[in-house]
Formats: structure tokens, C-alpha cells, sequence
């Protein structure tokens, strides 16, 4: 049988049997009445890891970002967000739809907002133009490839918005991973921001999930925002008990995932391949098929053939990204495939 090896995204990562074991023995009740100490539980946790109040479980991330846009923003509010932002670009116009916030979209280094370009977008007093009614910062930044802040920067823009009096949101999908990567511990990255979404179910393995965290009044006005959006869940301790073994257990081996991605971001670079190694600092690698006669949908398509699956998040982009179920071995076997590929498809 020959390999598979999905580096599509880090979501496709199966629970543990640890997880599979804590599912199956969860105490469970009905959570719209908080009556699932499970749920409660991992809630808890959660705003204690991250350093805030009180959290709430969310379905997916989409839901903990824009429940969160809803609670802390009006209708007709502007949004400052990275050019490139999951909540711009990936939720549906979410942000339109839902909270009624128009996007002001400010482009980041490497997916990376410096302060002087958030305040350059921060909207006066004045009568014909929206209010800014929050700044969402993504941490480790997807589409510019797993890219993290440096505490000097959320500082800035902190100070930036306490100036301003303007909340900041962190689409923290994978803080965990900007927290291993950097050394900082996710609490002091926390710190910067007003609430935190992160997922349970992409780098921790957890099969549904994710966690809004906050003060104590954002979090029960978002969870009346999670009930209106149908999110409120009864007996969702099941799968909150997976994301509490993901939370104990699952984050420092992220490590792993990261020096699979350099060694795989090295790799490429030596092939030739057109690859930012400035970065990979986390567990995603992207290259662009610069050099190549064949585009990223159709490399992505012969990958595939090949055992490899991989995303292409741009006509000439592709997207590999490590995870739990990728070892050492699997990593070899790719940068097999690609080596094998380039000499089919460059054009020099
Ligand atoms: C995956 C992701 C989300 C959304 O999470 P879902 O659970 O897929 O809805 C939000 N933001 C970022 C940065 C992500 O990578």
C-alpha cells in the first residue's frame, strides 16, 4: 500500500487514545443550563491557561472570532484586521453578516501588523465615518504561514489601543504553537489582548472545538451571542473532555511539529524551491511554484497522486503543514516526492 501523508492542515489530526478514553468516561449534562462540570471544567482551564476571567467552548474557531466580534462591537463599526486575516478572508463575511462591522484590512509584514499602520487606520471622531470598534490581531497568522508576534509588537499595539480606548481581539487559532515557537508562555502572549479564540482541534488533536476567553462580562455577553448563532451545545462535555486532554497534554509536543517544518522548509530551499524560510517559525511550510511549469492546483493534484496531500491556498502557493500524525519518516518521504517532482517540472 503506498504512503498517505496529509499535510493539508493540522485539522485532520485523529484523537488520541487518551482523548478517546476521557470521551467515553466524561461526566456530562445539559450546558445551556451550565450543568456540564466537563464543559465547565475545560472552560476553566482554559482562562486560567491564557491568563483571563472566564471561557466559553465554541464549536469551531469561526464561531469564538465572530461571537467575539459581536460582543465587542455595534453595527456599523470597522474592524482593523491584517490584509490577509482568517476572519476576513475565510469566515463568509462573517464579520458583514453577523456583526455588521465593515473590514479596514491593514497589511502586515509577513502577516505581522506593526502599530504605526494600526494607527494609521484607527478612524477619528467624525460624523461621516464609522467608529474602530476593534483591532484583531492573528497569532500565529495563517495565510502568511504560521508567522508569530513578538511581545515588543503586541506591546505597541496594546498601547496603541488602550490610547484609544479600542478593544483587541487575538485570533490565537494556534497560539499554542506561537507560544512554543517564541518561548513565551501563552498567558504573556494573552496578556496583550482583550479575548483569545484558540482551537483545540488543529495542533492539539482534539476532534471539535475551540475556547473564547476573556474577562468575566465579555464572556457572558458572548455566550449569549454562541446561543443566538445556535451554538449553544447540552451534553457537550463529551467532546470538551477530549479538548481537556489536549490542553494537559498535547501542547509541548508542538516542538516536534515545528522541527518538522523547518527540516521540511530546509529541505525545499535546497531543492530550489521558492520558499520564505523567514517563515517557518511554526508548523507551516508554503512555497510558490516560481520555476515551475505547473501551477499550484495541479502540483497539489500530482502530490496527491504521489501520497502527498497538501492545500494550495493560491493560484502559485502551496501549503504544507505538520502535525500529530506526521513523523520523521513521512517527512523524509516528501521531500522525496518533491525532489522528484522538481526535476519533472522546472523549467531551468
Ligand atoms: C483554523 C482557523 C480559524 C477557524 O477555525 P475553525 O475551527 O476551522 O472554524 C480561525 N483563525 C485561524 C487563524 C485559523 O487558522
Amino acid at each position: 500500500m503506498m504512503r498517505v501523508v496529509d499535510l493539508r492542515s493540522d485539522t485532520v489530526t485523529m484523537p488520541t487514545p487518551a482523548m478517546r478514553q476521557a470521551m467515553f468516561q466524561a461526566e456530562v449534562g445539559d450546558d445551556v443550563y451550565r450543568e456540564d462540570p466537563t464543559v465547565t471544567a475545560l472552560e476553566e482551564l482554559g482562562a486560567a491557561t491564557l491568563g483571563k476571567e472566564a471561557g466559553l467552548y465554541v464549536t469551531s474557531g469561526t464561531m469564538g472570532n465572530q461571537v467575539a466580534a459581536l460582543a465587542h462591537t455595534k453595527k456599523g463599526d470597522e474592524i482593523i484586521c491584517e490584509a490577509e486575516a482568517h476572519i476576513y478572508y475565510y469566515e463568509v463575511a462573517a464579520l458583514a453578516c453577523l456583526a455588521g462591522a465593515q473590514v479596514r484590512p491593514v497589511a502586515g509584514d509577513r502577516g505581522i501588523m506593526n502599530a504605526a499602520a494600526v494607527r494609521a487606520a484607527i478612524r477619528p471622531r467624525d460624523v461621516h465615518q464609522p467608529d474602530t470598534g476593534l483591532i484583531c490581531l492573528e497569532n500565529t497568522h495563517n495565510r502568511a504561514g504560521g508567522t508569530c508576534y513578538s511581545q515588543e509588537g503586541l506591546a505597541a499595539i496594546r498601547a496603541l489601543a488602550d490610547e484609544y480606548n479600542i478593544p483587541v481581539h487575538m485570533d490565537g487559532a494556534r497560539i499554542f504553537n506561537a507560544a512554543v515557537a517564541t518561548g513565551v508562555a501563552a498567558r504573556d502572549i494573552a496578556r496583550h489582548a482583550d479575548s483569545v479564540q484558540f482551537c483545540l482541534s488543529k495542533g492539539l488533536a482534539a476532534p471539535v472545538g475551540s475556547l473564547l476567553v476573556g474577562s468575566r462580562a465579555f464572556i457572558d455577553k458572548a455566550r449569549r451571542f454562541r446561543k443566538m448563532l445556535g451554538g449553544g451545545m447540552r451534553q457537550a462535555g463529551f467532546i470538551a473532555a477530549a479538548g481537556m486532554v489536549a490542553l494537559q497534554s498535547m501542547v509541548d509536543r508542538l516542538a516536534e511539529d515545528h522541527a518538522h517544518a523547518r527540516l521540511l522548509g530546509e529541505a525545499l530551499a535546497d531543492l530550489g524551491y521558492a520558499v520564505d524560510l523567514a517563515t517557518v517559525q511554526t508548523n507551516i511550510v508554503i512555497f510558490a511554484t516560481d520555476g515551475l511549469k505547473i501551477d499550484a492546483p495541479a502540483l497539489v493534484a500530482r502530490l496527491k497522486d504521489e501520497g502527498v496531500k497538501a492545500g494550495a491556498p493560491g493560484a502559485r502557493r502551496v501549503r504544507l503543514v505538520t502535525h500529530f500524525g506526521v513523523g520523521r519518516a513521512d517527512i523524509d518521504y516528501v521531500v522525496g516526492v518533491l525532489a522528484k517532482l522538481r526535476k519533472e517540472y522546472q523549467t531551468v
